[in-house]
């Protein structure tokens, strides 16, 4: 029949190609730095101690019942502990809308569903550039799409006073797409001043930041500081929503453990929010998945596993700036005269260099190195055994 006759095959995603490439490369000096998920040292992904040991208490001890609709209460209340602080008056007064979400991208989904269904004809504003995902999740669910300048190519920095136009010119009543911190893919997040005008500016607006917080603690290795713009914004008397993941900072990327949470005005607000929440999700999935829920509330609601946690979280964000430290000293120490002071301004995973797409073409022909061809290296991808050999194809290609 004809019913799929029509069909082309989608687009490849760009990270999948550069990730096929490599794995088809025979040279014994091949690296991939596309990929966004840590390795150790010795290239190895990582089961933190503190996941292990979590699994090793729920194993047996759970039964393999549905979560409830908004997932697990338990793993919600350590979120909203992580993110808003201990003592936060939000959660005593619940104030706050929040469900278990597929991870940071389901939980940017499901908020997407939910402007969609409460305020269709708003656009959201999302930076230039961003995580390619997040153009495809607001299209997906049908809201309208503007952007607002965040990257400045010259600098390789922050494009600040682009951006504060832009939130400016925006009209009153749009919805902001944050992200925090650890942008993806420049590595350039504002500085806390900057922050705090950017927060007064989309106050003056009456805007509605939404923050997509996929790397809480994998930045600086300090998740309070990581969620410093939070605080300012909330100060500020903000109503603000929030996805959080725990794929990269508690290394749970395939068990899908994120949440949302949206701050309203009052409980009923949040009631209201949370039930509405919960009808989105209920045709799409049903209700989240049990196992990563279950780590995630062990770990965060244990002192010593928490502890153990944060430990651990810090020794897998100073291998990275630790690297960006190699890599640009020993730069400038090969006499490259280009500036390289990007490299450890900028922070989490991913290192936007400044290579141009002809660049990456040279370092992957010539040299066996993967990247996508808009420069990002994945610091993960870098350890002590290929830096000095990625960096000297840096120098080379730069010359
Ligand atoms: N948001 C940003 C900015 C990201 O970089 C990522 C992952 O790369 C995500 C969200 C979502 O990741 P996950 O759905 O695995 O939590």
């Amino acid at each position: 029949s004809s019913w799929f006759r029509s069909i082309e095959p989608a687009p490849k995603d760009p990270i999948l190609g550069v990730t096929e490439a490599f794995l088809a490369d025979q040279s014994p000096n091949k690296v991939n730095v596309g990929v966004g998920a840590y390795r150790d040292d010795q290239r190895k992904p990582v089961v933190l101690e503190c996941v292990r040991e979590a699994e090793r208490r729920v194993a047996g001890s759970q039964f393999m019942e549905y979560l409830p609709m908004g997932g697990s209460i338990k793993m919600i209340e350590e979120s909203l502990k992580l993110a808003f602080g201990d003592n936060s008056e939000f959660i005593k007064d619940k104030r706050i809308a929040a469900v278990q979400a597929l991870s940071g991208t389901g939980a940017c989904r499901l908020f997407a569903a939910f402007q969609q269904r409460f305020h269709p004809n708003t656009q959201i504003y999302i930076p230039v550039p961003t995580w390619a995902n997040h153009h495809n999740i607001w299209r997906d669910a049908g809201v309208p799409m503007k952007t607002f300048r965040y990257y400045h190519p010259e600098s390789r920095g922050l494009d600040f006073s682009g951006l504060m136009d832009d939130i400016k010119n925006a009209p009153d009543g749009s919805f902001f797409l944050l992200v925090l911190t650890a942008h993806n893919p420049t590595g350039v997040d504002p500085s806390e001043e900057q922050w705090r005008e950017i927060s007064s500016q989309i106050k003056a607006k009456g805007h509605f930041p939404f923050f997509d917080m996929a790397y809480q603690g994998f930045a600086s290795g300090d998740p309070e500081r990581d969620a410093k713009a939070i605080k300012i914004f909330l100060e500020d008397g903000h109503l603000i929503g929030l996805a959080q993941s725990y794929a990269k900072n508690m290394g749970l990327y395939g068990q899908r453990a994120g949440s949302l949470s949206v701050l309203c005005e009052d409980e009923k607000q949040a009631v209201a929010v949370k039930s509405q929440l919960q009808l989105i999700a209920r045709p799409m999935y049903s209700n989240p998945p049990l196992h990563g829920a279950l780590i995630v509330s062990t770990v965060l609601g244990d002192p010593d596993l928490k502890k153990l946690w944060l430990k651990e979280v810090k020794v897998m964000a100073d291998r990275i700036i630790g690297m960006r430290t190699t890599l640009r000293e020993n730069l400038e120490k090969k006499g490259s005269t280009l500036p390289w002071q990007h490299i450890t301004n900028q922070i989490g995973m991913f290192c936007y260099s400044g290579l141009t797409p002809e660049q990456v073409d040279r370092m992957t022909n010539e040299f066996h190195i993967y990247m996508t061809r808009n420069g990002r290296i994945s610091m993960a991808g870098l350890n002590t055994g290929n830096v000095g050999y990625v960096l000297d194809a840096i120098h080379e290609v730069t010359k």
